[in-house]
């Protein structure tokens, strides 16, 4: 089968968050299964020619190889994607956004051609993609290239659905007729992602709950309705993790490689990651870890409203992350109040995140929805136990023989879970049983990848 991925971040190339680790190692794990795979992203300014082995396709199109042989194209503008970060700066999204998407999702439809390049899916990451499928059956069909062609998003968290006012609609080069309930439109707004679900063949997310989560008006953010109207259609395949990147026993990282064989290589790395951090060098405390956007949606609400309590509890807690103002100013207190327990670095940071990974003992993570998370994966792969509140991908993959689970979401119940943690954490002998089992969790993305096939395969009877 050939493929064409559209997504607006790619590990090794850019990363906010999760959607980059799938589209970086979904393309990879398809490659290993037999099937010819591209990806297409926008160029932005941290894609150097010095970071990267970048050769020239045209004016506006590089392109770079991961895997064997998969050609991940960089759509170039000057205008649209030279720029520092990916979707905003300290001010806010840029407000060009719907310019910049619409562009890239044009470009990377005429690129296939350019290319020669005739998949039989197109599979379409977040709302910064989903006027693809738009396109594709509103402007570019009356192309024969582009007949059969069939097209499966992915959502890889709802509440991020593209919004844009009304009257930025003429730019998008769509006909009026679809800005209607049963097209883009959306309480008076433009809504990208919306277009997407309607326009895809096939739809899934990234774990079975949360499929089914979001077609429930709590979880739905107000597009349950389409969902539920596409229902056959929905899906839900768990997201692997990509061990080449994330294994402890080969990491570069970290302070020293260990295996589930030699648990015993995690005190290194906690001793690493406390004198980093300037943390008492203290074996017998567990050490928290957070890696994490710092928002209602992870959890922060709670949090916030515990930390105060946690502090007070034997532990460490490092935080790794930036995100709501309010919560970076409610953590920087804490740091103020308690320097001894707990350490902040409120930046993005890959290195220290994987010494987070592999020194700490708790990987806290109480989101309050989660589409899959990947947090909780890699933390398991590093014997680093799992706290989470029972929802989406975190109910899919964590439970009380290899983390901690909590099932209502209060700031009690997340204390409550802590000092359970801390009490298991004093009974050595439980403990390593428990890392033991947290680290043969397999969530290698093979299985994923065949899952994605069938997808594919049942898309292409549409
Ligand atoms: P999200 O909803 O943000 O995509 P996931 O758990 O699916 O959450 O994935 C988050 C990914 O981003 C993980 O690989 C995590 O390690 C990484 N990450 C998040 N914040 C940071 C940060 N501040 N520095 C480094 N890596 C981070």
């Amino acid at each position: 089968m050939k493929i064409a991925i559209c997504a607006s971040e790619v590990v090794p190339f850019a990363k906010t968050g999760g959607l980059a680790d799938v589209a970086g190692a979904l393309p990879l794990a398809l490659e290993k299964e037999g099937e010819s795979v591209i990806v297409i992203m926008p160029r932005y300014k941290a894609i150097q020619d010095s970071k990267f082995d970048i050769k020239r396709f045209s004016d506006d199109i590089s392109y770079s190889v991961i895997g064997k042989n998969i050609k991940v194209y960089f759509i170039e503008s000057d205008n649209y994607f030279n720029r520092d970060q990916l979707y905003g700066d300290k001010n806010g999204d840029y407000k060009d956004n719907l310019d910049r998407f619409s562009y890239y999702c044009k470009r990377a439809l005429d690129l296939l051609k350019e290319i020669e390049f005739k998949p039989d899916i197109i599979h379409v990451h977040d709302w910064q993609a989903c006027l693809v499928p738009v396109y594709l059956k509103n402007v570019f069909r009356k192309d024969a290239f582009y007949k059969n062609i069939k097209t499966v998003l992915t959502i890889h968290n709802i509440g991020y659905q593209g919004l844009f006012a009304k009257d930025e609609y003429s730019r998008l080069g769509l006909d009026w007729s679809l800005f209607n309930i049963e097209g883009l439109e959306f309480y008076d707004k433009i809504n990208i992602l919306k277009g997407g679900l309607i326009f895809s063949d096939i739809i899934n997310t990234v774990s079975p709950t949360y499929s089914k989560e979001i077609q429930t008006k709590e979880f739905g953010f107000g597009l349950e309705g389409v969902l539920n109207k596409k229902k056959a259609s929905v899906f839900g395949i768990l997201n692997g993790l990509d061990y080449s990147i994330w294994n402890p026993v080969t990491d570069k990282f970290i302070a020293k490689n260990f295996s589930v064989n030699s648990i015993g290589g995690k005190a290194k790395n906690k001793e690493d990651l406390q004198a980093i951090c300037k943390l008492p060098k203290k074996k017998d405390i567990p050490l928290l870890g957070i890696v994490s956007r710092l928002a209602e949606q992870k959890g922060f609400d709670i949090l916030a409203e515990a930390i105060d309590n946690i502090c007070r509890l034997d532990l460490q807690l490092v935080i790794l992350g930036t995100g709501d103002l309010k919560y970076h100013a409610i953590m920087e207190a804490m740091v103020k109040k308690y320097p001894k327990v707990i350490s902040l670095h409120l930046k993005f940071d890959d290195t220290l995140a994987h010494k987070i990974y592999a020194g700490s003992d708790i990987f806290l993570m109480p989101s309050k929805y989660e589409p899959c998370g990947l947090g909780q994966l890699i933390s398991l792969k590093y014997g680093t136990i799992p706290l989470v509140f029972k929802t989406g991908g975190l109910a899919d993959t964590v439970n009380k023989n290899n983390g901690f689970v909590f099932d209502k979401y209060s700031r009690e119940e997340l204390l409550i879970t802590v000092e359970k943690s801390i009490t298991t954490f004093q009974d050595k002998k439980k403990w390593n049983a428990l890392v033991t089992k947290a680290m043969k969790c397999d969530f290698s993305w093979e299985e994923s990848a065949k899952e994605y096939l069938k997808l594919y395969a049942k898309a292409k009877t549409k």
